[in-house]
């Protein structure tokens, strides 16, 4: 027991901390993104939150594609700046210079998401690695639309993946969740100035640095142990079960979520009243060519579009439809 308290065995004795079910589903999921490992959370917010407090804290400062989740856009832009972290918003479009104008010397991270919900632009993965490295930061990718069915975000440069699990993973509206995958190559130790938390020893762990103990699961092990042991947003391990059974079926269902959505996309871009489309599978997309590059095989199955006639008719199509419940 005073061994796997001290993280000199890996074990389990209490659920908060690790449970066998979650830890069978997180690494299914590290397995499916090519990371060395993951963990789950109790939402896609806690994930996205804990992700970023990680590695930043007051006096920090982190840039984020403007093109993310509302829920997302919030925690970053009101929540984690009453934290004392601030964050700077750059378009998913704008280039590498403009990104890069962003930077401070206290910026700890760049963030993005594969493919924006609801606004579904996709993300250059290979030109926000480049300037995050180039500024020795992670770039932490949102790949919850495409999953790693269509799109392996670490292999294009992401360090860090987190998803919410509450979509397509779960798939069936069976359970809310979250997880953040570990690429393991992105080099903490290089930047011990930058990255205390990991660098220098935890005095809430008996001054363990995780960094030294850890290698190339540092960033991991420190959400786990440290982040998740003290603000214990785990995911419920029944609802890892459930997650698990939709995992099953992932490589299934999203090929004919991106087929279903193609039709969709083709069907109301030839209809007289919509005035737009957005759908990165339309060959009319400007998104289409880096969609062709990062997920050839298909995007995601949420389709944006707008109505002819402005707001009011939009609320009057809005107040029409009909949900099949
Ligand atoms: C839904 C969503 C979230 C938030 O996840 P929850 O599970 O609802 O907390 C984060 N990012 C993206 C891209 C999402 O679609």
């Amino acid at each position: 027991m005073a061994r796997l308290f001290d993280l000199e065995d890996s074990g389990y004795f209490y659920t908060r901390l690790q449970n066998p079910t979650n830890d069978a589903v997180a690494a299914k999921i590290a397995a499916l993104e090519g990371g060395v490992g993951a963990m789950l959370t109790s939402s896609g917010q806690a994930a996205n939150f804990y992700a970023i407090i990680n590695i930043c804290g007051t006096g920090d400062h982190f840039v984020s594609s403007s093109a993310i989740y509302g829920g997302t856009f919030n925690l970053f832009a009101v929540t984690l700046k009453q934290f004392g972290i601030d964050v700077t918003f750059v378009s998913p479009d704008a280039t590498e210079q403009e990104i890069a104008a962003a930077f401070r010397p206290n910026t700890k991270a760049l963030f993005g998401e594969t493919i924006s919900n609801p606004s579904v632009e996709v993300l250059d993965i290979e030109k926000f690695a480049r300037v995050a490295h180039a500024h020795g930061v992670p770039l932490i990718v949102d790949n919850t639309f495409p999953t790693p069915i269509n799109c392996r975000p670490i292999e294009w440069g992401a360090d860090i993946v987190v998803h919410s699990t509450t979509k397509y993973m779960d798939g069936h509206a069976t359970s809310v969740g979250g997880v953040i995958v570990d690429g393991g190559k992105f080099p903490w130790a290089q930047y011990p100035d930058k990255y205390p938390g990991l660098c220098t020893p935890d005095e809430s762990y008996h001054g363990l640095t995780y960094t030294e103990t850890f290698g190339s699961s540092a960033y991991l092990t420190k959400a786990t142990v440290h982040l998740m042991r003290d603000l214990g947003s785990i995911q419920s391990p029944h609802n890892a079960f459930l997650l698990n059974l939709g995992l099953e079926t992932l490589h299934l269902r999203m090929p004919r979520h991106c087929s279903n959505a193609l039709a969709v996309a083709q069907y109301l871009q030839a209809h007289p009243k919509v005035a737009w489309v957005e759908y990165a599978g339309l060959e009319s997309s400007p998104y289409y060519e880096l969609a062709q590059k990062y997920m050839p095989n298909g995007t995601c199955g949420v389709v944006s579009f707008g109505i002819k006639g402005g707001r009011d008719e939009a609320i009057r199509f809005m107040d029409s439809l009909r949900l099949a419940a």
